[in-house]
């Protein structure tokens, strides 16, 4: 690629945000009220290297900011990261680039200084600053998809740890003698309702002996999260004991969080909170408040989101000019 400088000035409105993750890379010129003006998106490919993926992003900043100023530019990436270096440690999704930063791949290609954040902590500071619940400043977001992450504002600031990885609700343990993750925690929160989680108990399942329609029209190894919530919709007896419990260990989780936290609202996110929560948001809401204590227990201020894919794009864009 050409190397070239993007123009920095500090009074433009427009920012360059970016999103990070296992699998695509996303690029947006966006504006201080949150608008996404230009979007890129393209594949990631995480195995050929963190130079070649910082190349790509440069590559798009540069697409997207041609002929105009921006105030500066910030990421969301998938995690664990050192939100100050960009380093990475140990990111299961992006296990190639453990130790190594974008940060300096993206200065030598475009100039910029940018700045990094965590995927899901970023989604919960764009929540609060261009979400339904703009304002609030105890706001949980919950994302439920591949894996079980959450960000975490408390008092207006970013909850990150001594180890930058605060917010690892999917090992909370909700269902002890239940299914673990591969990090190795059993009976944790994403070992029993994460998207992997759900296909890999339904191949379980049907290994020893459980029937199921969903084999009627796919083989096992198609058998993903989307199908057996669909199929639980259509009764087949499988799907809905594994969603069932879906919902039972994510009620657990919930309830959890709120105590924990004392948060104004958690918001949920992602594929699979998504596809449950179209059928079963009244059950979500019981469940919750099933295991909440009592001072959640007749409202529990759970909501899904209402960025959706953009929501840590957006919050990149804000700590672009931090
Ligand atoms: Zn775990």
């Amino acid at each position: 690629m050409i190397s070239m400088n993007v123009e920095i000035d500090s009074n433009s409105d427009l920012v360059i945000g970016a999103d990070i993750g296992g699998s695509n890379i996303r690029v947006a010129l966006v504006d201080s009220s949150g608008n996404l003006l230009v979007r890129k998106k393209i594949d990631n490919k995480p195995s050929l290297g963190i130079e070649i993926a910082g190349e790509k992003i440069s590559q798009l900043a540069l697409e997207v900011s041609k002929n105009k100023a921006i105030k500066g530019m910030g990421f969301s990436s998938a995690g664990p990261i050192n939100q100050l270096t960009g380093e990475y440690l140990n990111p299961p999704n992006l296990s190639e680039w453990n130790k190594k930063s974008l940060i300096p791949i993206i200065r030598k290609h475009t100039g910029i200084e940018s700045k990094v954040g965590h995927d899901a902590t970023l989604a919960a500071l764009a929540e609060i600053n261009f979400g339904k619940n703009k304002g609030s400043k105890n706001l949980i977001y919950l994302t439920i998809s591949t894996g079980v992450g959450a960000g975490m504002i408390s008092n207006g600031n970013m909850i990150q740890g001594e180890n930058w990885f605060a917010g690892e609700v999917g090992h909370i343990i909700v269902s002890p003698g239940g299914y673990g993750c591969s990090l190795g925690c059993p009976g944790c929160l994403e070992g029993n309702i994460s998207g992997t989680a759900i296909a890999s108990i339904a191949k379980d399942m049907i290994t020893n002996g459980h029937n199921t329609e969903i084999l009627e029209n796919n083989n096992i190894e198609d058998i993903n999260s989307k199908l057996v919530i669909d199929f639980a919709q259509k009764k087949d007896k499988l799907s809905e004991i594994i969603i069932n419990d879906v919902l039972e260990n994510l009620g657990r989780g919930l309830a959890s969080i709120l105590a924990t936290l004392n948060p104004s609202v958690i918001i949920l996110g992602g594929s699979v909170a998504e596809g449950l929560s179209k059928f079963y948001w009244n059950k979500i809401i019981a469940k919750t408040a099933k295991y909440s204590i009592p001072f959640y227990k007749s409202d529990p201020p759970i909501q899904m989101t209402t960025l959706g894919e953009d929501a840590s794009i957006l919050g990149a864009s804000i700590i672009a000019s931090s």
